[in-house]
C-alpha cells in the first residue's frame, strides 16, 4: 500500500468514475464513490463486480463505500486524494471543486479526469490552498486496461503533491504516468487526434479502399490491427466531432492541427444519420448475420455511401515495412508518407509545448493508443536525417525535436539508455 494514499474519494460513478474507483480498492486502500444520487454509485459498484471477467472481487468491493454528494459530501474530508470524474462541463467541474475545497483536509489532492478541459479554467479564481494541491489524472478507457495517465500540474501545484499521486499511480495502481503540460489535450489525445482527423482526409484522395488504409495504418507502421477506420468505429463518429470542436476552441491560432477540425464530408453524412460506429451497430464496418446463422463483415463505400462485402487486402512485402513503405512511390507509400509524415512532423513540432521531452510523448502514445513505438522511436527507425530531408524537400518546415535533432549534428533520438533533450544533449531516460 501507498504511503501516503489509504483514502479515495472518487465523484462521478460513471464509466470513468467507476473505473478509477475499482481499480483503487483492488490496491486495497478505502474508496468512497458519490455521484448525484447514491443508486447511481451502488450500481457503478455492482457492474465492476459483474460480467464475464470482473473488474474487482467481492472482498474489493467491500471497500467502496457509495453515496450521494447531496447527503455525504463530508464523507470525503479524511481522503488523501480526491478525484473527480463528472460529465465534461467547465461549469459542473468548478462548481463541484468549490465544494470540495469546503471539505478536504489539509495535504490531500484534487484531480479532474477531464479529457480536453484546459485545468486553468477550472483552478481559475480558486483559492490558493486548493491551486496548491490541484492537477489533471487523465486516464484512458477502460481504466483497468490502458496503461497510460496523463498528469498535469498547474502553475502553484506543489511539486510535492505531483510526487504523492505519481508514486500511488505507478506503484500500488500500476499506470504508466506520463507527465504533460496543461495544453489541450495534453499529449495522446493532440498527437492521436490529429492522426485520427487528418487521416480521414489524407484517406478520402488517396483513392485506397478501406480495407487498404486499415491494413497500412496498423502493423506494417507499428499501430493497433484496428488500424484508421476501425479504431474511429471504436470510438464514435459523436466523440470525434466533439473533440473537433474543444480543438476549434482550444488549439493555438497557428497549430497545424487546424487544417483537419472538420471531418470531410462523408463522414459528417454519416454522423447526421447516426451511423456513428460499433455502438450504432455499424459505422465504417459492420458485422452481418445471415438467416443461416453466418458471419460476414460488410464495408461502408464512402463515395456510393452503400454497404459492400469486406475484401481483405493483401499487401506487398515492401508495404509491410514502416521504412519501405514510407519511402514506396505507389498510391500506398504516397498515402503512408502522406500520414504519417505529417504526424511525425506535428510531434517533432510540439516539444517543448505539451511535454518537456520526447521521452513523455513516445510513452504516452505507446501507453495510451498501443503504438508499437512513439513518433520518435519511429522517427529513429525510418532515419531522422532521410526524413527531414523528404519532409522539407516536400515544402515542410522542419522545425522541434526534428531541428534540434539535425543542429545538434546527432543520428538519433535515442542512443542506448539516453535521449535526446531540447538541448541538444542525451540525457538519461528516466524511469517509468
Ligand atoms: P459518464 O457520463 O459515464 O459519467 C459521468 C457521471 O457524472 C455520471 O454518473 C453522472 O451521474 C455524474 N454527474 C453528472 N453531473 C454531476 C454532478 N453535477 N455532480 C456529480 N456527478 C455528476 O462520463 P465518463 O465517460 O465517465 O467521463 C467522466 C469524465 O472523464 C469526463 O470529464 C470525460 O471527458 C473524462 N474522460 C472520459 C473518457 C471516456 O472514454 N469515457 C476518457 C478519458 C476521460
Amino acid at each position: 500500500m501507498s504511503e501516503a494514499i489509504k483514502n479515495v474519494g472518487v465523484i462521478g460513478a460513471g464509466t470513468m468514475g467507476a473505473g478509477i474507483a475499482g481499480l483503487c480498492a483492488a490496491t486495497g486502500v478505502n474508496v468512497t464513490l458519490l455521484d448525484l444520487e447514491t443508486e447511481t454509485a451502488q450500481k457503478a459498484i455492482e457492474r465492476l463486480m459483474s460480467g464475464k471477467r470482473p473488474a474487482i472481487t467481492e472482498d474489493q468491493a467491500k471497500l467502496i463505500t457509495p453515496g450521494s454528494l447531496k447527503t455525504d459530501l463530508q464523507s470525503l474530508e479524511n481522503c488523501d486524494w480526491l478525484c473527480e470524474a463528472v460529465v465534461e462541463d467547465v461549469n459542473i467541474k468548478r462548481d463541484l471543486f468549490s465544494k470540495l475545497e469546503t471539505v478536504r483536509k489539509d495535504g490531500s489532492v484534487l484531480t479532474t479526469n477531464t479529457s480536453g478541459i484546459p485545468l486553468r479554467d477550472i483552478y481559475k479564481d480558486m483559492p490558493e490552498r486548493m491551486q496548491k494541491d490541484i492537477a489533471v489524472t487523465h486516464f484512458f478507457n477502460p481504466v483497468h486496461l490502458m496503461k497510460l495517465v496523463e498528469l498535469v500540474p498547474g502553475s502553484k501545484t506543489d511539486p510535492s503533491a505531483i510526487t504523492r499521486l505519481a508514486d500511488y499511480l505507478s506503484g500500488p495502481m500500476g499506470k504508466g504516468v506520463v507527465y504533460a503540460k496543461d495544453t489541450v489535450n495534453f499529449i495522446g489525445n493532440r498527437i492521436g487526434c490529429n492522426w485520427m482527423l487528418s487521416g480521414l482526409h489524407k484517406a478520402a484522395y488517396s483513392g485506397l479502399s478501406m480495407e487498404t488504409v486499415d491494413a497500412l495504418m496498423s502493423k506494417p507502421i507499428g499501430l493497433p490491427p484496428t488500424g484508421l477506420y476501425g479504431l474511429i468505429d471504436l470510438i464514435g463518429l459523436d466523440v470525434m466531432d466533439f473533440v473537433a470542436k474543444n480543438l476549434e476552441q482550444n488549439l493555438p491560432k497557428d497549430d497545424a492541427g487546424r487544417d483537419y477540425l472538420k471531418m470531410p464530408d462523408a463522414e459528417n453524412a454519416m454522423l447526421a444519420a447516426g451511423q456513428l460506429g460499433r455502438k450504432t451497430g455499424g459505422g465504417f464496418y459492420k458485422l452481418t448475420k445471415s438467416d443461416s446463422g453466418e458471419k460476414s463483415m460488410e464495408v461502408f463505400d464512402l463515395s456510393s455511401q452503400s454497404w459492400r462485402p469486406m475484401s481483405p487486402a493483401d499487401l506487398d512485402a515492401r508495404h509491410q515495412n514502416i521504412k519501405t513503405l514510407m519511402f514506396s512511390d505507389d498510391a500506398e507509400g504516397k498515402f503512408a508518407w502522406d500520414l504519417m509524415s505529417s504526424t511525425l512532423g506535428y510531434s517533432s513540432s510540439l516539444v517543448p509545448e505539451i511535454s518537456k521531452d520526447i521521452v513523455n510523448v513516445d510513452r504516452a502514445m505507446r501507453w495510451g493508443f498501443a503504438w508499437a513505438e512513439g513518433p520518435f522511436e519511429m522517427l529513429d527507425a525510418i532515419g531522422p536525417a532521410q526524413f527531414a530531408e523528404k519532409y522539407a524537400g516536400a515544402g515542410n518546415n522542419v522545425d522541434g525535436m526534428l531541428k534540434v535533432l539535425l543542429d545538434s549534428g546527432k543520428e538519433s533520438f535515442y542512443s542506448g539508455n539516453k535521449y535526446l533533450g531540447t538541448d541538444g544533449e542525451y540525457h538519461e531516460i528516466p524511469g517509468e
